[in-house]
């Protein structure tokens, strides 16, 4: 593993943060190169500290312990994810016999420095009672593959001799902080401690110091497991699926959000990562044993669960066979959960209550690694930790065996209330889990109610004629909510491209719940005049675009068997149509009557259709000229255009957007035309 300590880069560090102590800068700049490397530590594993010294108020200089906060990533740490905490205290409280987790969090809040500061780490008080200026804390896959075998203790004394020394395992806590400092002290020479089915250690007395013996104890445990000869993975005999990624992906990824769906009441995403590690992982027979064991470190299970769920299709091709084939896998899964939950809750004789049932890694044979959460941030998650979770189960066996926490000890991370806490407990956004297609998403209409449904948690599909607009559209979007977006260049009109978009989205998300059928444009001309390709051009665009979209956001609605909803932007010249303006007037009284086809055909299914009949909306539709004629066409001005109806309001793209997301969420309503 290359070390990145970098001279320059430590110097540029301590002027960047010269408004903090040294000691802080240091440590801010060596957590985030063990945060920036995924084979160390993943999405907030891993913690990091440092010992310093202040003037308080009254100027009496105390001893401070800065400790990774919880809620901070390694990788993106600033000072005030380092919560201060009067070191004094910690190391007195290492004198009580016990102390639970409740009273641990208490002590260390009411000795912060800053009493707005976030929680520190779980693993605080391992950091006090150790003496050491800097200690550096890595889940890294090297250590866990040498942390998980059954002789570890023998393999770490052949590795490191005597300078790392072992604990055993013992969850985060007063105990384990315990028994740390007991290890270290019968051995003072060591330079980190190795805890078993947990993680690394190291410490120094500077930051360099301590990350250096980090990275090297690291790619001397890597050195060890690239001595050992990788265990050939044997595939699956007769293998049913030998489809395409993206069909059998397609086929796969709608069902399962729909018996997700049926099963919680909520809405979900799905992601696939594409990797060729994995799907050959999933695709092997050693799979069916080795996925089963368990975390590779116990903080994983709050993120992946302890086991995933395999598939090896049968039916693939049928939809209602491939519904069947996989509820009856959830449903075994889902005992089996019960079943974990229920013994282990009795056993233990504590009173928690269960959290839902349904895997969040899942390995397809054939397709590899797919993980499913409440939002795309949680997928994402999952698969990064599962990902390298099979390189170390691979390796694990190629090096002898893989013996991390059994379940009843993992129960006890799982349904640990600081775990729990970390995955935070603000309520979710009314659209969260689903998602939303947009078409002409980049400006106007189209880009208003991409916001408002990002804002309210859905995930988004924009497409849209326009590449840099869209882009500009999507990176706006991104950056004020955190959903997922993806960001198409599609000409509505190309329903080959319409069609391999839905796979696009079905490949991003899962499936769709919402589609915003919105892109159009206003063609004129006299009736009667009109050159009848033109007037066909206009039907492509404003009404068989339309169809297409929505006969493709169908098909995965009826996959999915929960409802969805298809919203039209008409235009009230369906109902009230401008002289001249016959070639849109038309197509757009067809999209009137096409929401309510939708609605009488699949009302059955719960799928839900409606319209909007936005009139006099500010967008590039109507050129500065085109609104002057309109106008003028009225005998008004252009202002007075805008504001002719009933309230003499001004109505704006966001007040079409808030129709649209109102429609979206009237369950009981259909066929309507707003
Ligand atoms: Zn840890």
């Amino acid at each position: 593993m290359e070390n990145k300590w970098n001279e320059l880069s430590a110097q540029a560090a301590i002027e960047k943060y010269r408004d903090v102590h040294e000691d802080i800068a240091l440590r801010v700049y060596t957590s985030r190169l063990i945060g920036a490397n995924p084979s160390l530590v993943l999405h907030g594993g891993g913690n990091t500290s440092v010992k310093s010294k202040i003037k308080n108020k009254v100027n009496e200089e105390v001893d401070v312990l800065y400790v990774k906060g919880s809620g901070w990533d390694l990788d993106t740490l600033e000072p005030p994810g380092l919560p201060g905490v009067l070191l004094d205290h910690l190391i007195k409280l290492r004198g009580l016999d016990s102390l639970s987790d409740e009273d641990m969090v208490n002590e260390q809040r009411t000795h912060l420095l800053d009493a707005s500061s976030p929680n520190p780490s779980v693993e605080t008080l391992l950091h006090a009672f150790l003496p050491h200026k800097f200690i550096d804390h890595s889940h890294a896959d090297a250590s866990l593959i040498i942390a998980n075998q059954p002789d570890a203790e023998k393999i770490c004394k052949e590795i490191y001799g005597d300078t790392i020394g072992i604990v055993s395992y013992i969850m985060p806590g007063f105990a384990l902080a315990k028994a740390a400092a007991e290890v270290y002290e019968k051995n003072k020479n060591v330079e980190g401690l190795m805890l078993i089915n947990h993680g690394l250690f190291t410490f120094g007395s500077t930051a360099k110091e301590s990350y250096d013996r980090h990275i090297n104890a690291v790619t001397m445990a890597e050195a060890y497991v690239a001595n050992k000869q990788p265990k050939a993975l044997t595939p699956l005999e007769g293998l049913a699926i030998s489809a395409d990624e993206k069909v059998l992906l397609n086929a796969l990824a709608p069902v399962l959000r729909g018996l997700y769906f049926e099963k919680s009441g909520k809405s979900w995403v799905i992601h696939h990562r594409k990797n060729e590690k994995t799907k050959a992982f999933a695709s092997s027979q050693e799979c069916a044993t080795w996925s089963q064991i368990g975390t590779a470190t116990p903080d994983h299970v709050i993120r992946t669960k302890q086991k995933p769920l395999l598939l090896n299709l049968k039916q693939w091709q049928d939809t209602n066979a491939l519904r069947n084939e996989v509820a009856s896998a959830l449903e075994t899964y889902c005992e089996n959960y019960h079943e974990y939950f229920k013994s282990n809750k009795e056993a233990k004789g504590v009173d928690k209550k269960e959290l839902d049932p349904l895997p969040r890694v899942l390995l397809v044979a054939g397709l590899g690694l797919i993980t499913i959460g409440k939002t795309v941030k949680e997928t994402k998650i999952a698969a990064d930790i599962y990902q390298h979770t099979v390189d170390i189960i691979h390796k694990s066996f190629s090096v002898g065996n893989y013996v991390p926490l059994k379940s009843n000890e993992l129960f006890d991370m799982e349904y640990w209330s600081l775990e729990q806490a970390k995955l935070g407990k603000s309520k979710a956004p009314v659209l969260q889990g689903k998602v939303a297609y947009i078409t002409g998403a980049a400006s106007g209409i189209g880009l208003a109610t991409a916001n408002l449904f990002a804002e309210q948690g859905a995930n988004l599909y924009l497409a849209d004629l326009s590449q840099d607009k869209l882009i500009e559209a999507a990176e706006g979007i991104r950056n004020k909510h955190k959903v997922g977006v993806v960001a198409r260049v599609l000409n509505v009109v190309d329903e080959d491209a319409v069609r391999d978009s839905f796979a696009d989205l079905v490949a991003n998300f899962g499936g769709v719940d919402f589609l915003i059928s919105n892109a159009g444009n206003a063609v004129q001309g006299p009736i009667g005049q009109i050159n009848l390709k033109d007037l066909r051009q206009s039907f492509e665009l404003n009404f068989f675009a339309h169809q297409v979209l929505a006969s493709e956001a169908l098909r995965l609605f009826l996959i999915q068997k929960n409802g969805g909803v298809i919203l039209f932007n008409a235009s009230k010249a369906a109902f009230n149509p401008g002289k001249g303006f016959g070639p849109y007037a038309l197509p757009k009284a067809a999209i009137v009557a096409l929401t309510k086809q939708y609605a009488l055909d699949y009302g059955q299914f719960g799928i839900r259709s409606n319209a909007i009949n936005a009139d006099r909306i500010r967008t590039s539709l109507f050129s500065e000229v085109v609104v002057a004629e309109r106008a003028a066409a009225r005998g008004l001005s252009t202002d007075d255009y805008f504001k002719s109806n009933l309230l003499q309001q001004e109505v704006f793209d966001t007040d079409v957007a808030q129709g649209f997301l109102n429609l979206a969420l009237a369950e009981k309503t259909t066929g309507s035309i707003l």
